[in-house]
């Protein structure tokens, strides 16, 4: 399968400097590290290729069966970090989806809506396990397809989404603990629409409490990262689920508004930008139909001159670099107490000399390949639009490939809330910061935005933060750390990042009638 080039690569190490210290570097030589004043080399760590399969052609994955579609026509595939094709899949249309979600409505009413609750359990454990066996083939898919880094999808992706099918399977008997005295009902067929930034992830979250509470699939992913979720469809095949209880198609856009308009569909699932989750509301208002929303973000990132500067620091890159910046609840617009801003600008930018941009298979890599060449453009047009708009544009300077879509590391200084960088959703390696003095001013500005799914504090002081939870309208707010996920946590948002709750025991209200 891929093959990767060796190379070399650099990585910058810089000593720990305390404010208003001369940046001095020593040179030292230790054994098989070759340390020169400013940089030690690499060499490039690749996870290996060889252990996965992928089909040179995917089919639509309806009533428990891999089947040709209707119209014949398949799209190609490719790794954002090559441009090359990796495999072809089938492209759906009203026809297949009509089939898929008559498929679905059948195991609701025959088998999956019938049957008690630990047995549902066995089913979904039992893709867990699956999954999980084989986290390491789906890791290398996720990267090759989607271009994260496989140090993400392999700590993060993969586990992640195995533990919310462990987590819903936990909960498939004990439904009425979860809903005392009330008679917790499934709802029927769910239409579930996924986006590419966490291809295996977003299926776990949509797939694993639905199963869990009775109800039956139809989900389609985003036309650039569709592999893992038809890995994942070969699992459901293994386990020996019940044919048409999972169902997965796809295809553009017009598959994902064929589910959403479907008479048949009871519940609509959707993550993704917010002009579709607009879309999504205006097409189902009028009907009986459930939906829950997790849509874009703009998050506040907020450092307190009482911090942990090292930590927070982490904190930031973590916020906006990790997956590229494709990250939903990404920590995009960073505050910084106006007291320590150049402090920590400076080791801001200390830190981003040090990322290593490139190759998604390389163990090294801290920054992936940006996930099409669409979403490139997007990004360019920002880095742009900053830059008129008055902002200083601040990048980190290392050595991008030449073939693939990558972007640097990139922060914005001296912006103001009325830029449109500092308004609108990004959705990539791209920061905007500002300063502020006083708490009401940061809550002012933190809260100025379209947008409510997450925020990030770091304080000392435990007050600070219960202070800030309490006022942020975000629907995650993380305290002295970010971007931290658990199946047990609920995620979601306010405003136009959405509505209704995935995760944890609050994912499973979507799923039922009460
Ligand atoms: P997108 O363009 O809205 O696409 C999301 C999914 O919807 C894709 O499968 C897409 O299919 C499908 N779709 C497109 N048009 C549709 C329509 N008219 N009706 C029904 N489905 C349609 O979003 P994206 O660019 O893939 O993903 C990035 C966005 O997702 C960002 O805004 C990000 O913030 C958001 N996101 C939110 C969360 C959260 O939890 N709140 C998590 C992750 C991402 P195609 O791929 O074939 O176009
Ligand atoms: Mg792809």
């Amino acid at each position: 399968m891929a093959t990767t080039k060796q190379t070399t690569r650099t990585k910058t190490v810089l000593p720990a400097v305390k404010s208003g210290q001369k940046k001095t570097v020593k040179s030292t030589t230790a054994k098989n590290v070759r340390l020169t004043n400013t940089t030690w080399a690499y060499a490039a760590a690749p996870e290996s290729a060889d252990h996965i399969s992928i089909k040179e052609q995917y089919d639509l994955f309806i009533n428990g069966k891999f089947v040709k579609p209707s119209s014949k026509k398949y799209f190609a595939t490719v790794s954002p970090s090559t441009e090359k094709k990796i495999s072809e899949v089938a492209e759906a249309n009203e026809k297949d989806i009509d089939l898929a979600v008559k498929s679905a409505k059948a195991a609701y009413d025959t088998t999956w809506g019938k049957m008690p609750g630990k047995e549902r359990a066995k089913y979904i454990y039992r893709i867990a396990r699956l999954m999980q066996e084989r986290a390491r083939e789906f890791a290398v898919i996720e990267s090759m397809d989607g271009g994260k880094p496989i140090r993400e999808s392999r700590d993060i992706d993969i586990p992640l989404a195995c533990n919310h099918f462990f987590y819903y399977a936990g909960w498939a008997d004990k439904l009425e603990y979860a809903f005392p005295n009330r008679h917790p009902k499934p709802l029927g067929v769910a239409g579930q629409i996924i986006p590419w930034n966490f291809p295996l992830l977003m299926a776990a979250w949509k797939i694993a409490p639905a199963l869990a509470t009775g109800n039956t699939v139809v989900l389609k992913p985003a036309e650039t990262t569709p592999l893992t979720a038809l890995k994942l469809a070969e699992i459901i095949q293994e386990s020996g689920l019940p044919d048409g209880v999972v169902n997965i198609v796809t295809g553009f856009g017009n598959v994902g508004a064929a589910i959403v308009n479907h008479p048949l569909v009871n519940k609509v699932a959707f993550t993704g930008s917010t002009p579709v989750g607009k879309y999504i509301q205006k097409a189902i208002a009028g009907t009986n139909k459930k939906a829950t929303l997790e849509l874009g973000g703009k998050a506040a990132h907020i450092i307190f001159d009482d911090a942990p500067i090292d930590q927070a620091v982490e904190g930031i890159v973590n916020g906006i670099f990790f997956n590229q910046g494709h990250v939903c609840c990404a920590g995009s617009r960073l505050f910084v107490q106006e007291n320590i801003a150049e402090l920590v600008i400076k080791k801001l930018k200390r830190r981003m000399e040090t990322l290593l941009v490139g190759d998604p298979l390389d163990k090294n890599t801290d920054i992936g390949a940006i996930n099409s060449k669409e979403q490139l453009a997007k990004i360019k047009h920002y880095l742009n639009l900053g830059q008129k708009e008055g902002a200083e544009m601040y990048q980190s300077n290392c050595a991008l490939p030449s073939k693939g879509y990558f972007c640097k590391p990139t922060i914005f200084l001296h912006t103001s809330q009325s830029h449109r960088i500092v308004q609108e959703e990004i959705f990539g390696p791209v920061l905007a910061i500002q300063t502020f003095r006083t708490i009401e001013e940061v809550i002012e500005k933190a809260n100025n935005i379209p947008y409510g799914l997450s925020a990030g504090v770091w304080t000392d002081k435990g007050s600070k933060i219960f202070n800030l939870t309490s006022k942020l309208r975000a629907g995650v707010v993380w305290a002295n750390t970010y971007n931290k996920f658990d199946p047990t946590s609920p995620f979601g948002g306010y405003k136009e990042s959405g509505f209704g709750r995935e995760g944890g025991i609050h994912g499973l209200m979507g799923y039922v009638t009460l």
